[in-house]
């Protein structure tokens, strides 16, 4: 590719932060000590896990002590689940939601063979969590409530605390899956219903490969990486003391950058979806009805394939999604927009795009352009297209 990429998939992963980067490459070559080590050269790093734990607390409201490094945000999603199966023994119900990420439906579906019940509550057409449902699939029986912030596909937001209520009027645990949400949209956790939260680095300017678990001070808990004393007995492991750091950093810079994301950002993503929508026909922005993440928009045109859609946009240097990371390059509609019943020749023609604080009014400008075109080509040449006359 001879242009410059125009990356418009940051729910997908991130660019890490010059400043991240920055801050993370002394620990490998230089201060490059075990922070469990007895001696200064290795404990000053521990110093520096400290701080970066306090400004991952500070963003999320939570006290140092609250929070545990992981590996990824599918760990911290594994962790959380099995520990409440551990902590209840006696309960063997799971409440979830049909739209997870794969990371916890596929835990929970994983869980089903060891003779656990696993209820997956559904979403309306805008995305939105059926309530009503979600009240009464939780009994005495359940052990947790697994429902995430924001949707990794349409950035739908989830009413977390009032499900936290609901769990906890049951005496289930309640975790939400943050990993969308950290950095898009505040988070507050002093005082709420959550007892478990996972996010991950590479989602918010950190590197891949380094995520966390906030566990609410009191919350029964049992780690899931058996082994050493790291992390006070939560997650054995020596610890990644490079990323930590980059990721306390990622911290403090996503909270300077919060206000940015729900102004200019919002309005970037705004200003797409009105342009797209206007130029061009037989549209779908789905969960445009609701509350979202403001940098994401999952937009659905009629009559084409979105891996087509994608392609032509890739041969203009422009980078999106055609549904999660995780189930593009199959053809099968994403299981989110199953749920939310989006009709098939939608469906199949979905493309998300996920902006960042990095991403400029000229990008957005460019993808207004060069996209009307090649809808308007691909439907021409479409056998289910309009001019094929075999849509409905
Ligand atoms: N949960 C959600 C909502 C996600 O979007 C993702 C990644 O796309 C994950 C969990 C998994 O995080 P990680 O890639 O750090 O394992």
């Amino acid at each position: 590719m001879t242009k410059p990429a125009i990356y418009l998939d940051n729910n997908a992963t991130t660019k890490v932060d010059e400043a991240v980067c920055a801050e993370m490459l002394p620990y490998f070559c230089e201060f490059y000590g075990n922070p469990s080590s007895m001696h200064s050269f290795g404990g000053q790093v521990q110093r520096w896990v400290d701080q970066a734990r306090k400004s991952l607390a500070d963003l999320l409201g939570a006290l140092p002590e609250e929070i545990v490094f992981t590996s990824c945000g599918t760990e911290s999603n594994n962790t959380v689940i099995r520990s409440a199966l551990e902590v209840f023994p006696k309960r063997r119900h799971i409440v979830t939601t049909k739209v997870e990420h794969p990371a916890v439906l596929n835990t929970c579906r994983n869980l089903t063979r060891r003779g656990y019940r696993v209820t997956e509550v559904g979403v309306d057409g805008e995305g939105r969590l059926d309530l009503g449902e979600l009240r009464s699939a939780i009994d005495d029986d359940t052990a947790i409530v697994s429902v995430m912030s924001a949707n990794n596909e349409t950035g739908v937001v989830f009413p977390v605390e009032e499900v936290a209520a609901q769990a906890r009027e049951k005496g289930a645990l309640f975790h939400t899956d943050a990993v969308q949400a950290v950095g898009k949209i505040p988070i507050d956790l002093s005082g709420s219903g959550v007892d478990m939260l996972s996010l991950s680095g590479h989602k918010l300017h950190a590197p891949k490969g380094i995520g966390a678990l906030y566990v609410r001070r009191g919350t029964p808990f049992r780690p899931f990486l058996i082994g050493g004393h790291q992390e006070k007995n939560r997650r054995a492991g020596t610890e990644n003391a490079a990323s930590i750091i980059a990721l306390g950093k990622a911290a403090e810079l996503a909270g300077e950058h919060i206000g940015e994301e729900n102004t200019r950002v919002r309005e970037l993503r705004d200003r797409l979806q009105r342009e797209l929508t206007s130029r061009i026909s037989h549209t779908r922005v789905n969960g445009g009805g609701t509350e979202r993440l403001p940098n994401t928009l999952s937009i659905s045109f009629e009559y084409v394939e979105g891996e087509s859609i994608l392609l032509l946009l890739d041969e203009k240097g422009i980078c999106a999604s055609s549904g999660s990371a995780c189930t593009s390059g199959s053809l099968e509609p994403s299981h989110v927009l199953r749920a939310m019943g989006v009709p098939f020749t939608y469906a199949h023609g979905t493309i998300r795009f996920s902006l960042s604080r990095f991403t400029t009014s000229d990008e957005i400008d460019l993808v207004i352009r060069e996209l009307p075109p090649i809808i308007e080509r691909l439907r021409r040449i479409s056998p289910f297209g309009r001019e094929g006359g075999e849509a409905a």
